[in-house]
């Protein structure tokens, strides 16, 4: 199937692990030129070359922290300079909390907030108007299934996460008449360098390795059993980014090997 996606530019923040990296690598091999944030400049600049190299499509990068006003700004701006706007925009940059509410401060609130929602509200402001200079465009929302199904141990994550997942509805139906297809992705448990981080140490605190560990939350929350790779996410995410997909709109699927619990 050609995904119809040659030459095209797209933006993801957060692209240099995990599962935005696999989202870089999957439109770049299909010929889809990239625009990557993250704030470890080191592994960013490694990653972008490596998909130049492997992938021959034009790879800018910009470290900055994405839940800064002023750092999304300035990346906007590099943005515009270097390619003109862009086609695509994949707010992904996120990652999990840990608190209870009871003694969780306004301050790591406001850092989730700033995260997971402040700066797709701005990428998306600050992109929206080339994109439909442009022809159109497409914008994803790496939510979770956390934004509908919560984890107990992360009040913030799940709270700040839904809230990202009713802007993405709310921007969709601003943006249909521009010709902007916005839709959210809530991926389940997908397999990530962090993953295998927090499964050393709290394997090793239960006297398990870092596979059972693994392999034993995958058996308790998902149907299938197992965890998603982040290649399996890409290629969703590539899909839903593809002229293909002209008809899904506003809508958010789960990638979750079955671990929602409800029929929605
Ligand atoms: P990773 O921790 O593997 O990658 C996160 C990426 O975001 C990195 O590139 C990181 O780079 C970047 N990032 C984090 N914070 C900031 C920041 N403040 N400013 C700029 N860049 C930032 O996470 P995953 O790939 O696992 O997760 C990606 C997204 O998918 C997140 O939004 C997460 O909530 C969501 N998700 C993940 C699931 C999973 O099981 N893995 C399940 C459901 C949703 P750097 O640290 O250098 O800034």
């Amino acid at each position: 199937m050609d995904l119809q996606l040659r030459d095209k530019v797209a933006v993801i923040t957060g692209g240099s692990v995990g599962i935005g990296l696999a989202v870089a690598e999957g439109l770049a091999s299909e010929g889809v030129h990239l625009a990557l944030c993250a704030r470890n400049e080191e592994r960013l600049n490694r990653e972008a070359q490596r998909i130049r190299d492997e992938f021959k499509v034009e790879v800018m990068t910009f470290p900055c922290d994405i839940s800064r006003q002023s750092d999304v700004a300035e990346f906007i701006g590099a943005i515009q300079s270097h390619f003109g706007g862009a086609d695509i925009l994949i707010n992904n940059a996120g990652t999990g909390s840990e608190e209870k509410i009871a003694t969780a401060d306004d301050e790591k609130w406001q850092y989730y907030w700033d995260l997971h929602v402040m700066a797709a509200v701005r990428m998306s402001r600050g992109l929206m108007s080339a994109m439909e200079v442009r022809g159109g465009g497409i914008i994803l929302n790496n939510s979770s299934i956390c934004a509908a199904q919560p984890l107990g141990y992360e009040p913030i994550y799940n709270t700040t996460k839904a809230a990202l997942s009713m802007f993405s509805k709310c921007l969709a139906n601003e943006c249909i008449p521009l010709n902007i297809r916005v839709n959210t992705i809530n991926p389940g448990l997908i397999i990530t360098p962090d993953w295998i981080n927090t499964a050393e140490i709290l394997g090793k605190k239960t006297g398990i390795s870092a596979d059972q560990y693994l392999e034993n939350l995958a058996k308790e929350y998902t149907p299938i059993g197992r965890f998603g790779t982040p290649k399996e996410l890409a290629d969703f995410f590539v899909f839903m980014c593809s002229p293909r997909a002209s008809y899904c709109v506003g809508s958010t699927y789960y990638v979750d090997g079955g671990w929602l619990n409800v029929v929605k």
